[in-house]
């Protein structure tokens, strides 16, 4: 595949290995993917075992791209994925904390009426989830004085209004856990860092405008199809100047982060967003 083509060795994370969770879909799979293309080794952790394992087959298998079981809201899972990291290849330099649910409705309706049983899973993925691949990736980085820890928030952790409750608050929390935890860890050689990005048509951002549009999530036909393209094409890429946000552009800002280009960036929330949260 294009992929195998460029040489295990060469690149902006040449030696490097990751781990990305969230990976068997979205963005978490667009960074595996250039994180592979760019010379890195990478842990796909996910819970879609079946997504998971091809996209681990489609970027060349086990050398270069393996997949692990990782339910974020399970410590031992997590911490098994960093020994797993350890143990396949001597040490772990990029953690990606970048699993993430949307959770109930759209805007989840009025206040009054928010399922606080929602709520705590949406912090459980959401917030939980973060804190435990920081701690866990920092008791393999720590020892080694080096590493980078990256996190997905959202423009809707820095904007009120532009999504549900719970997932806005869990968000606006991940930037504070990465700046409390880049406080810590700056002496001790560990970088933290949070990407926030702009809507984007993976399979939580269609769910998301499906809902908004007030469609149905199985079902739909082509012309529903046709709604939701129109809203990431037409109607947000009046953000970047006509420019469409893809999970690709997230993962190229990653990948930068993840370098040593970025060897002095930590504690920063970096907005991929074409200026929506500055409009
Ligand atoms: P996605 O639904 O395509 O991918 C999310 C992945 O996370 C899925 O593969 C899912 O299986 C996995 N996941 C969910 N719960 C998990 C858990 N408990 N343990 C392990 N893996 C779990 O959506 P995406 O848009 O790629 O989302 C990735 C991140 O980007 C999320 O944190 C999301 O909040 C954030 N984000 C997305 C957008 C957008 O518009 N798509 C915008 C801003 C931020």
């Amino acid at each position: 595949s294009r992929l195998l083509s460029a040489s295990p060795g060469s690149g902006r994370l040449a030696g490097k290995v990751a781990i990305i969770t969230g990976a068997a879909s979205g963005i978490g799979k667009a960074t595996a993917a250039e994180f592979v293309k760019n010379g890195a080794k990478v842990i796909i952790a996910d819970l879609q075992d079946d997504l998971g394992h091809a996209v681990a087959a489609e970027l060349g298998g086990p050398d270069m791209a393996f997949y692990a079981r990782c339910d974020v809201t399970n410590e031992a899972q997590v911490a098994a994925a960093v020994d797993l990291a350890v143990a396949r290849h001597g040490h772990l330099d990029v953690m990606f904390n970048n699993a993430g649910i949307i959770g109930g409705t759209y805007m989840g309706g009025p206040i009054e009426s928010m399922d606080m049983a929602d709520f705590d899973r949406v912090m459980a993925v959401n917030l939980r989830g973060v804190a435990t691949g920081i701690k866990h990736a920092a008791r393999a980085m720590v020892p080694r004085s080096q590493g980078c820890i990256l996190c997905t928030a959202s423009t809707a952790g820095v904007l009120g209004g532009s999504a549900p409750h719970a997932y806005s608050v869990s968000k606006t929390a991940v930037v504070g856990m990465v700046r409390s935890a880049a406080a810590e860890l700056a002496a001790r050689g560990v970088r933290v860092n949070a990407i926030s990005p702009y809507g984007i048509a993976t399979s939580m951002g269609t769910r998301a405008v499906r809902e908004m549009l007030g469609l149905p999530l199985v079902g739909a036909g082509a012309g529903d199809e046709e709604a939701v393209r129109r809203v990431f094409e037409e109607d947000f890429n009046e953000m970047g100047g006509g420019v469409v946000l893809r999970a690709e552009d997230v993962a190229r800002a990653a990948v930068f982060l993840a370098s040593d280009d970025a060897r002095y960036i930590t504690g920063h929330n970096l907005m991929v967003d074409g200026g929506f949260s500055v409009g």
